[in-house]
C-alpha cells in the first residue's frame, strides 16, 4: 500500500486538521519563534547581567513549553476520534474569530474617521453609533431601540 493511502485510511473517522488546530499550530510556532528570541537574549547577557539572563531564561522556558503544548493540542485535535466534539469546538473558535475580527475592523473604522466622526453608544441600549463631528449640539433617535436624546459633536 502507499504512503498516501495508508495515510488516508489512518485519518479515517479522525477530525483532521481543522481551523482550530491550523491556529494553535501557527501559534505555538510564533511562541517557540519567541522562544528562540529569549534565549538568544539569555545567551547574550548571561555575561553581563545574571539577573536578566535568568529572567530571560524563565521566558524562554514559558514560552517553549506554551509553544510545544499548542503543537502537542493541534496534533490532538487532528487525530481526535471524537470528531462531533471537535467540530462544536471548531464552530465556537470561528465564532469567536469572526468576533474578533468584527471588533477590529471596527476600531480600524474608528480610528480613520477619528476627524469627522464622532462615535458614542445609546443610554438606554448601549448600541454604538457615530455621527459627524462639529455640527453642535443634535438630537439622536437610536437605531435600534428608537430612544432619543441630544449629543453634542
Ligand atoms: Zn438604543
Amino acid at each position: 500500500m502507499k504512503f498516501r493511502d495508508r495515510l488516508y485510511r489512518f485519518m479515517q473517522g479522525r477530525n483532521g486538521a481543522d481551523e482550530f488546530a491550523r491556529f494553535a499550530n501557527g501559534a505555538g510556532l510564533i511562541s517557540l519563534l519567541i522562544a528562540l528570541v529569549f534565549t538568544v537574549l539569555s545567551a547574550g547577557l548571561a555575561s553581563r547581567s545574571d539577573a536578566a539572563s535568568l529572567v530571560f531564561r524563565i521566558l524562554y522556558w514559558v514560552f517553549y513549553f506554551c509553544g510545544m503544548g499548542l503543537f502537542v493540542y493541534s496534533i490532538y485535535r487532528s487525530l481526535s476520534r471524537n470528531v462531533y466534539k471537535r467540530q462544536a469546538e471548531n464552530t465556537r473558535f470561528l465564532y469567536r474569530k469572526n468576533q474578533f475580527r468584527r471588533k477590529w475592523e471596527g476600531l480600524k473604522q474608528r480610528w480613520k474617521d477619528r476627524k469627522t466622526y464622532q462615535y458614542f453608544k445609546c443610554p438606554k441600549c448601549r448600541q454604538k453609533m457615530r455621527a459627524p463631528k462639529n455640527k453642535g449640539k443634535i438630537r439622536v433617535t437610536c437605531s435600534k431601540c428608537g430612544e432619543k436624546f441630544i449629543i453634542k459633536t
